[in-house]
């Protein structure tokens, strides 16, 4: 199903053609196992031992720590490539990615903490991700006051209460989270090893990213120590949140991986699909023809957009990064709500076909959905967007 065809022109050099060719190798075989996995609901375990066995855990490590450091526009290549095979597993393994790139670049945590972590990823595969989604918050952007409730004990703090969305969980070794302490009356940020105080419960059962494994965490009396080391505890960071900028964008790149191959899988379908109403292919119609320019406008605009963007980001300086915030929203909104008609398109193709639970469209087409909600919201980038345009206009 996934396209062999290695001429990708957002390729730039040597480098980063290495980088797709090892991901597409991996894509290939995780495209074999993501009907199961969608159909069951179940978490790919054995993708991720594929990528820890291949080093793809460490790719935004630094290379001082032993890791590959890739920049904003290689981790986006290499997602992009990997969500071609399955779409669950990139986004999964893509929160780790993102996050680790975040503190590579701004050194928020203490440095000896950062580099134990690094160690963690490149001796072990240790994977992280960030839990702030709770039911009464609904998306933490929006800034609601979570639940969750740390309160400070002898050498460090108890924390309860419960984590929605927590992507990755069956795999995940460390997370952070938020949670509020009601002592100071404000919000604090903990590191947290998986293991004893939490539990996941098996709540992820949706239309689509259903091998995600983003289930509800739950949190009971969990002990973490101060000060702050791998065996868990609060953080005190240098300004920044988990996610703050470009490292993000290792979501639209994942759903366009999906669009992209389900714009592959329509074109070999066109160029294979012989009705005997007709003398060859449809791909010979200038219907489907005209259909296949509609996908590629939307394919190529949307990855046109999104990696400028990244480009842009790796090659500014600070503080022109936090200026790029709208660009890098706009390039999210633009990337999902595209891979959502690349996919419809892809589908109108194939036809009646496209229905079928034995093709993998329909799957492709539920996934990308899941996009429109993870962050940034659209109506948070519109009002970003327009609220610029009025101080400038
Ligand atoms: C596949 C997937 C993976 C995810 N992984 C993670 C993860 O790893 N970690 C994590 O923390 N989260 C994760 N999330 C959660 C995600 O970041 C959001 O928290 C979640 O999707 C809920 O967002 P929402 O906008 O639908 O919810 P809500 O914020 O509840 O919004 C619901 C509706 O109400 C509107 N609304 C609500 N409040 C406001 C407001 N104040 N102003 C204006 N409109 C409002 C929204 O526009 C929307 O239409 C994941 C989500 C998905 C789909």
């Amino acid at each position: 199903m996934h396209s062999k065809d290695l001429t990708d022109r957002f390729v730039r050099n040597e480098r980063e053609a290495g980088i797709v060719a090892r991901t597409d190798q991996l894509a290939n075989i995780f495209a074999e196992r993501s009907t199961k996995h969608d159909r069951e609901g179940s978490f790919p375990h054995e993708n991720f031992a594929d990528m820890r066995k291949h080093g793809y855990m460490k790719l935004t490590v630094p290379a001082q720590y032993g890791g590959d450091e890739a920049s904003l526009y290689e981790m986006l290549l290499a997602q992009d490539h990997l969500a071609r095979g399955d779409g669950s597993t990139a986004l999964a393994v893509g929160w780790h990615l993102g996050q680790v790139m975040q503190l590579r670049l701004s050194r928020s945590w203490p440095e000896s903490l950062f580099s134990s972590f690094c160690k963690e990823i490149v001796d072990k595969g240790a994977t992280i991700n960030h839990y702030a989604s709770e039911r009464a918050t609904g998306s933490p952007s929006r800034g609601g006051k979570p639940e969750t409730a740390a309160y400070k004990t002898a050498g460090g703090f108890i924390i309860t209460g419960r984590k929605t969305y927590s992507t990755l969980s069956p795999a995940v070794s460390y997370f952070t989270l938020t949670a509020w302490i009601e002592e100071e009356g404000r919000v604090g940020e903990f590191l947290v090893p998986m293991g004893e105080g939490v539990h996941i419960e098996e709540t992820w059962d949706t239309l689509g990213m259903r091998a995600t494994g983003s289930h509800d965490l739950v949190l009971k009396d969990l002990f973490v120590p101060d000060p702050c080391s791998l065996r868990g505890g609060e953080i005190k960071r240098s300004g920044d949140t988990p996610f703050d900028g470009g490292t993000l964008l290792h979501i639209p790149a994942c759903y366009i991986g999906i669009a992209h191959a389900a714009r592959d899988f329509a074109i070999q379908f066109a160029k294979k699909h012989r009705p005997n109403s007709l003398p060859g292919p449809i791909a010979e119609l200038p219907s489907i023809q005209r259909q296949i320019g509609e996908m590629e406008v939307e394919l190529i605009s949307a990855r046109t957009v999104l990696y400028s963007v990244a480009d842009r980001f790796d090659r500014d300086s600070v503080e022109e990064r936090s200026l790029l915030k709208p660009e890098l929203a706009l390039a999210k909104y633009v990337a999902t709500n595209a891979a959502v008609r690349i996919v419809d398109i892809a589908m109108r193709i194939v036809g009646g076909a496209s229905l079928s639970r034995q093709l993998p469209l329909e799957r492709m087409y539920r996934d990308v959905r899941a996009g429109l909600h993870n962050p940034p919201m659209d109506d948070i980038t519109l009002n970003g967007l327009a609220r610029r345009a009025l101080t400038e206009g």
